[in-house]
Protein backbone atom coordinates (compact mmCIF):
# COMPACT_ATOMS: atom_id res chain seq x y z
CA UNK A 1 0.00 0.00 0.00
CA UNK A 2 2.68 2.08 1.20
CA UNK A 3 4.04 1.78 -2.39
CA UNK A 4 1.09 2.50 -4.31
CA UNK A 5 0.70 5.91 -1.97
CA UNK A 6 4.01 7.32 -3.33
CA UNK A 7 3.37 6.43 -6.57
CA UNK A 8 -0.06 8.41 -6.42
CA UNK A 9 1.82 10.93 -5.05
CA UNK A 10 4.37 11.65 -7.83
CA UNK A 11 1.54 12.49 -10.69
CA UNK A 12 -0.34 16.08 -9.69
CA UNK A 13 -3.57 14.90 -9.67
CA UNK A 14 -3.92 11.35 -8.05
CA UNK A 15 -7.34 10.59 -9.75
CA UNK A 16 -5.40 10.25 -13.01
CA UNK A 17 -3.43 7.33 -12.02
CA UNK A 18 -5.84 4.97 -11.53
CA UNK A 19 -5.75 3.32 -15.21
CA UNK A 20 -1.94 2.48 -14.59
CA UNK A 21 -2.37 0.83 -10.98
CA UNK A 22 -3.51 -2.57 -9.97
CA UNK A 23 -4.50 -3.76 -6.61
CA UNK A 24 -4.30 -7.42 -6.40
CA UNK A 25 -6.42 -8.52 -9.63
CA UNK A 26 -8.78 -5.89 -9.22
CA UNK A 27 -8.55 -2.99 -11.67
CA UNK A 28 -9.39 0.44 -10.52
CA UNK A 29 -11.70 2.28 -12.33
CA UNK A 30 -12.63 5.70 -11.87
CA UNK A 31 -16.04 4.57 -10.29
CA UNK A 32 -14.68 1.96 -7.71
CA UNK A 33 -11.50 3.63 -6.88
CA UNK A 34 -11.37 5.94 -3.86
CA UNK A 35 -8.23 7.70 -2.51
CA UNK A 36 -6.88 7.46 0.73
CA UNK A 37 -7.75 10.34 2.13
CA UNK A 38 -4.29 11.40 2.81
CA UNK A 39 -4.51 11.72 -1.44
CA UNK A 40 -7.27 13.69 -1.76
CA UNK A 41 -6.45 16.88 -2.70
CA UNK A 42 -7.80 19.15 0.47
CA UNK A 43 -6.17 22.56 -0.50
CA UNK A 44 -7.57 22.41 -4.33
CA UNK A 45 -11.17 21.41 -3.14
CA UNK A 46 -11.12 24.02 -0.58
CA UNK A 47 -9.68 26.51 -3.26
CA UNK A 48 -12.64 25.66 -5.29
CA UNK A 49 -15.18 26.37 -2.57
CA UNK A 50 -13.65 29.98 -2.37
CA UNK A 51 -11.13 29.44 0.48
CA UNK A 52 -7.41 30.77 0.33
CA UNK A 53 -6.23 28.98 3.24
CA UNK A 54 -6.70 25.18 4.13
CA UNK A 55 -5.39 22.63 6.14
CA UNK A 56 -6.06 19.18 8.40
CA UNK A 57 -5.48 18.83 11.99
CA UNK A 58 -5.77 15.81 14.23
CA UNK A 59 -9.19 16.06 16.03
CA UNK A 60 -7.53 15.55 19.55
CA UNK A 61 -8.04 17.84 22.94
CA UNK A 62 -5.61 20.41 22.88
CA UNK A 63 -3.28 21.64 25.86
CA UNK A 64 -4.36 25.00 24.81
CA UNK A 65 -7.90 24.58 26.29
CA UNK A 66 -5.68 24.43 29.99
CA UNK A 67 -4.97 28.00 28.95
CA UNK A 68 -8.25 28.91 27.62
CA UNK A 69 -9.77 28.09 31.07
CA UNK A 70 -7.29 30.10 32.83
CA UNK A 71 -8.36 32.72 30.74
CA UNK A 72 -11.65 32.41 31.65
CA UNK A 73 -10.91 31.92 35.49
CA UNK A 74 -9.05 34.99 35.11
CA UNK A 75 -12.54 36.59 34.48
CA UNK A 76 -10.65 37.53 31.04
CA UNK A 77 -13.72 36.74 29.12
CA UNK A 78 -15.74 39.46 30.79
CA UNK A 79 -19.58 39.03 30.55
CA UNK A 80 -19.56 36.76 27.24
CA UNK A 81 -21.54 34.01 29.10
CA UNK A 82 -21.35 31.51 25.78
CA UNK A 83 -17.78 31.54 26.32
CA UNK A 84 -17.75 30.66 29.90
CA UNK A 85 -20.89 28.32 30.47
CA UNK A 86 -21.19 24.75 29.93
CA UNK A 87 -19.41 25.67 26.61
CA UNK A 88 -16.34 25.86 27.90
CA UNK A 89 -16.09 22.71 28.75
CA UNK A 90 -17.52 21.62 25.25
CA UNK A 91 -14.29 23.44 23.56
CA UNK A 92 -11.74 20.76 25.63
CA UNK A 93 -12.41 17.92 22.94
CA UNK A 94 -13.89 17.95 19.63
CA UNK A 95 -15.70 14.75 20.36
CA UNK A 96 -18.13 16.83 21.92
CA UNK A 97 -19.04 18.13 18.63
CA UNK A 98 -19.02 14.95 16.50
CA UNK A 99 -18.03 11.71 18.57
CA UNK A 100 -16.65 10.03 15.60
CA UNK A 101 -14.25 13.18 14.75
CA UNK A 102 -11.15 12.44 13.69
CA UNK A 103 -10.23 15.13 11.66
CA UNK A 104 -10.51 18.98 11.37
CA UNK A 105 -10.22 20.52 8.18
CA UNK A 106 -9.91 24.14 8.80
CA UNK A 107 -9.79 27.11 6.29
CA UNK A 108 -9.57 30.36 6.22
CA UNK A 109 -11.69 33.23 4.28
CA UNK A 110 -9.36 36.43 3.24
CA UNK A 111 -11.94 39.31 3.74
CA UNK A 112 -9.35 42.15 3.46
CA UNK A 113 -10.39 45.05 0.86
CA UNK A 114 -8.14 48.08 -0.46
CA UNK A 115 -9.73 50.59 1.80
CA UNK A 116 -7.49 52.36 4.46
CA UNK A 117 -6.40 51.13 7.93
CA UNK A 118 -8.39 52.58 10.46
CA UNK A 119 -4.97 54.05 11.71
CA UNK A 120 -4.86 56.15 8.26
CA UNK A 121 -8.45 57.36 8.37
CA UNK A 122 -8.10 61.36 9.50
CA UNK A 123 -11.62 62.62 10.02
CA UNK A 124 -13.46 63.85 12.87
CA UNK A 125 -16.79 63.24 11.39
CA UNK A 126 -16.62 59.34 10.60
CA UNK A 127 -17.08 56.19 12.90
CA UNK A 128 -15.25 53.32 12.51
CA UNK A 129 -16.81 49.94 11.81
CA UNK A 130 -14.42 46.59 12.01
CA UNK A 131 -12.91 45.68 8.66
CA UNK A 132 -14.83 42.31 9.10
CA UNK A 133 -18.06 44.00 9.36
CA UNK A 134 -17.98 45.97 6.70
CA UNK A 135 -19.95 42.85 3.97
CA UNK A 136 -22.22 40.07 4.05
CA UNK A 137 -22.26 38.09 7.44
CA UNK A 138 -19.27 35.74 7.24
CA UNK A 139 -21.09 33.24 9.01
CA UNK A 140 -23.27 32.40 6.02
CA UNK A 141 -20.65 32.75 3.26
CA UNK A 142 -18.47 30.51 5.28
CA UNK A 143 -21.25 28.10 5.92
CA UNK A 144 -21.69 27.80 2.33
CA UNK A 145 -18.55 27.54 1.28
CA UNK A 146 -17.59 24.22 4.40
CA UNK A 147 -21.24 22.77 2.89
CA UNK A 148 -19.56 22.71 -0.66
CA UNK A 149 -16.19 21.38 0.31
CA UNK A 150 -18.40 18.41 2.34
CA UNK A 151 -20.04 17.62 -0.88
CA UNK A 152 -16.57 17.96 -3.12
CA UNK A 153 -15.65 15.53 -0.41
CA UNK A 154 -18.38 12.51 -0.67
CA UNK A 155 -17.77 11.79 -4.44
CA UNK A 156 -13.43 11.45 -3.51
CA UNK A 157 -14.63 9.49 -0.36
CA UNK A 158 -16.43 6.61 -2.21
CA UNK A 159 -18.21 5.85 1.49
CA UNK A 160 -20.41 7.25 3.56
CA UNK A 161 -18.87 9.64 6.41
CA UNK A 162 -19.59 11.70 9.26
CA UNK A 163 -18.97 15.93 9.61
CA UNK A 164 -20.11 18.96 11.06
CA UNK A 165 -19.60 22.85 10.28
CA UNK A 166 -17.93 24.94 12.51
CA UNK A 167 -18.24 28.63 12.19
CA UNK A 168 -16.97 31.09 14.97
CA UNK A 169 -20.03 30.09 16.84
CA UNK A 170 -19.45 26.59 17.68
CA UNK A 171 -17.64 26.03 21.20
CA UNK A 172 -13.61 24.82 19.10
CA UNK A 173 -10.01 26.04 20.22
CA UNK A 174 -10.74 27.30 16.24
CA UNK A 175 -7.55 29.21 16.28
CA UNK A 176 -5.46 26.42 17.82
CA UNK A 177 -7.21 23.93 15.75
CA UNK A 178 -5.96 26.43 12.36
CA UNK A 179 -2.53 26.84 13.66
CA UNK A 180 -2.23 23.27 14.11
CA UNK A 181 -3.29 22.60 10.65
CA UNK A 182 -0.77 25.25 9.46
CA UNK A 183 -2.55 28.30 8.65
CA UNK A 184 -0.48 30.56 10.61
CA UNK A 185 0.67 31.08 13.97
CA UNK A 186 -1.30 32.66 16.76
CA UNK A 187 0.61 36.65 17.20
CA UNK A 188 0.36 38.10 20.38
CA UNK A 189 -2.59 39.97 19.45
CA UNK A 190 -3.96 36.67 19.55
CA UNK A 191 -4.94 36.73 16.00
CA UNK A 192 -3.86 33.53 13.82
CA UNK A 193 -1.53 35.08 10.99
CA UNK A 194 0.05 33.60 7.80
CA UNK A 195 3.17 34.47 6.66
CA UNK A 196 1.88 35.42 3.00
CA UNK A 197 -1.73 36.53 3.73
CA UNK A 198 -1.59 38.36 6.88
CA UNK A 199 -4.57 38.23 9.40
CA UNK A 200 -7.64 39.13 7.51
CA UNK A 201 -9.49 36.31 7.03
CA UNK A 202 -12.18 34.59 8.49
CA UNK A 203 -11.95 30.83 10.07
CA UNK A 204 -14.01 28.20 9.66
CA UNK A 205 -13.85 24.24 10.13
CA UNK A 206 -15.26 20.68 8.56
CA UNK A 207 -15.08 18.10 11.19
CA UNK A 208 -15.21 14.45 9.78
CA UNK A 209 -14.93 11.20 10.64
CA UNK A 210 -12.70 10.28 7.91
CA UNK A 211 -8.64 10.29 9.04
CA UNK A 212 -6.46 12.83 6.63
CA UNK A 213 -2.60 13.30 6.98
CA UNK A 214 -2.40 15.99 9.42
CA UNK A 215 -0.51 19.37 8.69
CA UNK A 216 2.67 20.92 10.59
CA UNK A 217 2.29 24.12 12.15
CA UNK A 218 4.60 27.10 11.47
CA UNK A 219 6.62 28.45 13.36
CA UNK A 220 5.56 31.89 15.53
CA UNK A 221 6.92 34.79 13.37
CA UNK A 222 6.19 37.73 15.76
CA UNK A 223 9.87 37.80 17.15
CA UNK A 224 10.70 40.95 19.27
CA UNK A 225 7.51 42.73 17.84
CA UNK A 226 5.51 44.32 20.36
CA UNK A 227 3.57 47.00 17.98
CA UNK A 228 0.01 45.67 18.36
CA UNK A 229 0.66 45.74 22.16
CA UNK A 230 1.85 49.50 22.16
CA UNK A 231 -1.38 50.58 19.51
CA UNK A 232 -3.53 49.35 21.77
CA UNK A 233 -5.28 52.34 23.06
CA UNK A 234 -6.81 50.26 25.42
CA UNK A 235 -3.94 48.37 27.01
CA UNK A 236 -5.91 45.41 26.39
CA UNK A 237 -3.13 42.86 25.47
CA UNK A 238 -1.65 41.59 28.87
CA UNK A 239 0.78 39.38 29.74
CA UNK A 240 -0.15 36.00 30.73
CA UNK A 241 2.47 35.84 33.32
CA UNK A 242 3.84 32.54 32.12
CA UNK A 243 1.92 29.08 32.73
CA UNK A 244 3.58 27.36 29.84
CA UNK A 245 1.19 28.71 27.45
CA UNK A 246 1.22 32.24 25.14
CA UNK A 247 2.86 35.15 26.71
CA UNK A 248 0.20 37.63 25.65
CA UNK A 249 -3.55 37.35 26.09
CA UNK A 250 -6.44 39.42 25.57
CA UNK A 251 -8.00 41.24 28.62
CA UNK A 252 -11.51 41.64 26.87
CA UNK A 253 -12.97 43.75 29.67
CA UNK A 254 -10.34 46.31 28.20
CA UNK A 255 -10.97 45.70 24.68
CA UNK A 256 -12.90 47.95 22.68
CA UNK A 257 -14.49 45.48 20.70
CA UNK A 258 -15.82 43.94 23.15
CA UNK A 259 -17.11 47.41 24.55
CA UNK A 260 -18.66 47.80 21.43
CA UNK A 261 -19.66 44.56 20.42
CA UNK A 262 -20.20 42.12 23.44
CA UNK A 263 -21.18 44.54 26.39
CA UNK A 264 -25.04 45.58 26.88
CA UNK A 265 -24.78 48.48 29.68
CA UNK A 266 -22.76 51.04 29.93
CA UNK A 267 -19.20 51.31 28.99
CA UNK A 268 -16.35 52.01 31.57
CA UNK A 269 -16.13 55.96 31.63
CA UNK A 270 -11.98 55.34 31.52
CA UNK A 271 -12.65 52.97 28.75
CA UNK A 272 -14.99 56.01 26.53
CA UNK A 273 -12.25 58.20 25.58
CA UNK A 274 -9.80 55.74 24.28
CA UNK A 275 -12.50 54.28 22.19
CA UNK A 276 -12.28 57.11 19.61
CA UNK A 277 -14.08 56.82 16.69
CA UNK A 278 -14.77 53.04 16.97
CA UNK A 279 -18.60 51.98 16.90
CA UNK A 280 -18.44 48.63 16.10
CA UNK A 281 -15.55 46.63 17.18
CA UNK A 282 -11.58 47.79 16.41
CA UNK A 283 -8.52 46.86 13.83
CA UNK A 284 -5.42 48.80 15.55
CA UNK A 285 -3.81 45.28 16.48
CA UNK A 286 -4.12 44.22 13.26
CA UNK A 287 -3.45 47.56 11.24
CA UNK A 288 -0.75 48.07 13.00
CA UNK A 289 0.87 44.46 12.30
CA UNK A 290 3.64 44.26 10.04
CA UNK A 291 2.82 41.26 8.35
CA UNK A 292 -0.71 43.08 7.49
CA UNK A 293 1.28 45.63 5.44
CA UNK A 294 1.32 43.57 2.18
CA UNK A 295 -1.99 41.46 3.28
CA UNK A 296 -3.84 40.67 -0.12
CA UNK A 297 -7.16 41.75 -1.34
CA UNK A 298 -10.51 39.40 -1.61
CA UNK A 299 -11.99 39.89 -4.89
CA UNK A 300 -14.89 38.08 -3.22
CA UNK A 301 -18.12 40.52 -3.75
CA UNK A 302 -19.95 39.51 -0.43
CA UNK A 303 -17.40 41.45 1.66
CA UNK A 304 -17.53 44.55 -0.44
CA UNK A 305 -17.98 47.24 1.94
CA UNK A 306 -21.22 48.28 2.50
CA UNK A 307 -20.56 50.21 5.48
CA UNK A 308 -17.19 52.31 5.26
CA UNK A 309 -16.47 55.25 7.38
CA UNK A 310 -19.95 56.32 7.46
CA UNK A 311 -21.18 59.61 8.80
CA UNK A 312 -21.88 59.84 12.82
CA UNK A 313 -24.98 62.28 12.56
CA UNK A 314 -26.00 60.38 9.96
CA UNK A 315 -26.25 57.09 12.34
CA UNK A 316 -26.71 58.99 15.42
CA UNK A 317 -30.56 60.11 13.53
CA UNK A 318 -31.48 56.27 12.29
CA UNK A 319 -34.33 54.93 14.05
CA UNK A 320 -34.80 51.21 15.29
CA UNK A 321 -36.49 50.10 11.66
CA UNK A 322 -33.99 52.04 10.02
CA UNK A 323 -30.98 50.10 12.00
CA UNK A 324 -32.24 46.93 11.01
CA UNK A 325 -33.14 47.55 7.56
CA UNK A 326 -29.60 49.35 7.15
CA UNK A 327 -27.39 46.07 8.55
CA UNK A 328 -29.72 43.37 7.61
CA UNK A 329 -27.52 40.47 7.29
CA UNK A 330 -24.63 42.18 8.88
CA UNK A 331 -22.59 41.57 12.09
CA UNK A 332 -23.31 45.18 12.98
CA UNK A 333 -26.98 44.02 14.26
CA UNK A 334 -25.23 41.84 16.91
CA UNK A 335 -24.65 45.40 19.00
CA UNK A 336 -28.05 46.02 18.69
CA UNK A 337 -29.99 49.57 18.20
CA UNK A 338 -29.12 50.35 21.53
CA UNK A 339 -25.42 49.21 21.87
CA UNK A 340 -25.23 51.01 18.88
CA UNK A 341 -26.64 54.03 19.34
CA UNK A 342 -24.15 53.92 22.66
CA UNK A 343 -21.33 53.76 20.58
CA UNK A 344 -22.03 56.04 18.44
CA UNK A 345 -22.61 58.76 21.17
CA UNK A 346 -19.19 58.07 22.55
CA UNK A 347 -17.53 58.13 19.38
CA UNK A 348 -19.49 61.75 18.63
CA UNK A 349 -18.25 62.85 21.99
CA UNK A 350 -14.90 62.09 21.60
CA UNK A 351 -14.64 63.74 18.08
CA UNK A 352 -15.56 67.16 19.74
CA UNK A 353 -16.97 68.24 16.87
CA UNK A 354 -19.51 71.14 17.33
CA UNK A 355 -21.74 69.79 14.81
CA UNK A 356 -22.26 66.96 16.96
CA UNK A 357 -24.41 69.49 19.65
CA UNK A 358 -27.82 68.95 18.55
CA UNK A 359 -27.69 65.21 17.83
CA UNK A 360 -26.39 64.43 20.96
CA UNK A 361 -28.76 66.24 22.48
CA UNK A 362 -31.36 64.71 20.75
CA UNK A 363 -30.13 61.74 21.81
CA UNK A 364 -29.57 62.55 25.36
CA UNK A 365 -33.91 63.28 25.85
CA UNK A 366 -33.67 58.97 24.49
CA UNK A 367 -36.16 57.18 26.45
CA UNK A 368 -33.22 54.59 26.50
CA UNK A 369 -31.57 55.13 29.62
CA UNK A 370 -28.14 53.68 28.51
CA UNK A 371 -28.25 56.52 24.56
CA UNK A 372 -29.35 59.11 27.21
CA UNK A 373 -26.63 58.53 29.68
CA UNK A 374 -23.41 58.29 26.76
CA UNK A 375 -25.19 61.40 24.86
CA UNK A 376 -25.22 63.49 27.69
CA UNK A 377 -21.39 62.12 28.42
CA UNK A 378 -20.81 63.28 25.39
CA UNK A 379 -22.37 66.51 25.82
CA UNK A 380 -19.91 67.19 28.92
CA UNK A 381 -17.16 66.73 26.88
CA UNK A 382 -18.55 68.86 24.16
CA UNK A 383 -19.17 70.83 26.51
CA UNK A 384 -15.31 71.23 28.13
CA UNK A 385 -13.58 71.64 24.77
FE1 LIG B 1 2.98 39.86 16.40
FE2 LIG B 1 3.92 42.36 15.97
FE3 LIG B 1 1.76 41.48 14.65
FE4 LIG B 1 1.62 41.98 17.28
S1 LIG B 1 1.99 43.49 15.65
S2 LIG B 1 0.77 40.20 16.24
S3 LIG B 1 3.66 41.34 17.97
S4 LIG B 1 3.88 40.66 14.50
Amino acid sequence: MHVFIVALNSVADPKEAWSANLVGSRRLTPETWHPEPALIPIRQLARECGFELAGVAPAVPLPESAYYHQWVDAGYAGEMSYLTDRRAAVRDDPRNLLPSVKSVICVGKLYNGPEPYSTRLNSNELAWISRYAWGEDYHDVLRSGLERLAGKLKPQVGRPFDWKICVDTAPLLERSYARLAGLGWIGKNTCLINQQMGSWFFLGELLTSLEFEPDAPPPDCCGTCTRCIDACPTAAIVPTGGSGGPEWTIDSRLCIAYFTIELRGPIPHQAREPMGHHIFGCDICQDVCPWNSRAPVTGDLAFAPAHFAPDLAQLAAISETEFHEIFRGSPVKRARYSGFLRNVAVAMGNQRAARFRPPLEQMAQSVDPLVAEHARWALDRLQKE
